[in-house]
């Protein structure tokens, strides 16, 4: 525990409206931290499909070596996450708007499904923070990559879990073991009932005081105060990268050399239900689209850009831009890679707040480069 990182816990659990919160090293360790603080060897948690590429191979190979199975379902059917439940599932685990599918979660929905069961949902809301508010559809725990939006400049790794002190984990004992039977390493602390005189915080105590002491995922103060002071100018931010990423959205659109674009408020049927109806700060600043001619074309228009940087993070400042087929999902499986909604042409976007003429002049450059280069070829 430290001073300043208290004080960044204590800005995020009030940005997202939470009881407490726990800052760690990454996004990474947030995530991990997040579900092993439930689950052990044995049990079991069920997870959308839509995931950023890190976090898949988290938990379809490191959790699962460690014996914690997790189960994957299409989020596209809510009841696929009851379905999938039995008594040894600890939680369920979503992105709000998953990156790089950029289709909206039904947060209410599954977390409605969850509570009849006595399992929690656990909800990755970095890529909407003020746009979107999971405790107030429901969601139990929340984790953010510090290392994105919150950052916004690409400096400092980090990442943190908010409790939102709305699950009653004394209700269901044997669904929710780790918070209600003796925890040998805490003098037989059972976090439920241990941590009732300092409100309703068992699991972000339970998290802080064994995960974090004994695995050592600790945020540096030094990250601390940069996130701190990230979060100062994030209202602002995110209205700039929501308003450009709006705009590249409608102009790629308009470009003969895109075969689709992803973004939510382009999206049809449930998809741009569920963005109109949790996105309620707006649709975000990533945009996804395909390129007509595939996977070369991907790599080709990444080295093509002059303003946007290529790199896998978003949510900085600066433009990004990422090939997921030939970077960030390129150990995933074809079919893995179509259930996370990426595909060999598929570029995303994070959208930065630079001038908006400035940014679609680089992607009007790119995209031509792109295309002279596919004439090229065919010639
Ligand atoms: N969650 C999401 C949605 C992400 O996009 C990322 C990183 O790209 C992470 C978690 C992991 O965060 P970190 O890089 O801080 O470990």
């Amino acid at each position: 525990m430290n001073p300043t990182t208290d004080v960044l816990e204590q800005r995020v659990a009030a940005l997202e409206g939470g009881a407490a919160a726990v800052a760690v090293a990454s996004g990474q360790t947030a995530s991990a931290y997040a579900i092993q603080n439930l689950a052990v060897a044995g049990d079991n948690i069920v997870s959308s499909t839509d995931l950023y590429g890190g976090t898949h191979n988290l938990f379809k190979n490191t959790l699962a070596q460690q014996g914690i199975e997790v189960r994957f379902v299409d989020p596209a059917n809510p009841k696929a996450f009851a379905e999938a439940s039995d008594g040894r599932t600890r939680a369920y685990y979503a992105e709000t708007l998953p990156n790089p599918k950029l289709e909206v979660f039904p947060i209410a929905e599954v977390a409605d499904i969850g509570r009849g069961l006595g399992i929690p949902l656990i909800v990755d809301n970095t890529a909407a923070p003020l746009l979107a508010r999971p405790f107030d559809h429901g969601a139990a725990i929340i984790v953010h990559s510090l290392t994105k939006y919150i950052g916004g400049h690409g400096t400092s790794i980090g990442g943190i879990i908010i409790d939102g002190g709305n699950f009653d984990w004394g209700t269901y004992p044997e669904q929710q073991p780790a918070l209600n039977t003796p925890d040998p390493s805490y003098h037989g602390a059972i976090w439920a009932e241990a941590a009732k005189p300092l409100g309703p915080i068992a699991y972000a105590l339970k998290a802080r005081v064994t995960l974090l002491r004994d695995l050592g995922g600790a945020l540096s103060p030094t990250n601390a105060f940069h996130f701190i002071q990230g979060l100062e100018t994030l209202p602002l931010r995110i209205k700039e990268h929501v308003k450009n990423a709006s705009q590249v959205a409608d102009f790629l659109s308009q470009h003969p050399a895109v075969k689709r674009v992803n973004y939510p408020r382009l999206q049809s049927g449930t998809a741009a239900k569920r963005g109109h109806h949790y996105l309620r700060g707006g649709y975000g600043g990533l945009v996804g689209f395909e390129l007509r001619d595939g996977f070369e074309a991907g790599r080709a228009f990444i080295d093509a850009l002059k303003l946007f940087y290529h790199v896998a993070n978003i949510g900085d400042v600066r433009s990004l831009a990422i090939h997921p087929a030939s970077t960030t999902h390129s150990q995933l499986s074809p079919e893995e890679q179509a259930d996370a909604g990426v595909n060999a042409g598929y570029v995303r976007l994070s959208v930065g707040i630079e001038h908006i003429d400035d940014i679609l002049a680089d992607l009007t450059q790119a995209l031509d480069k792109v295309a002279a280069d596919v004439r090229e070829a065919a010639e």
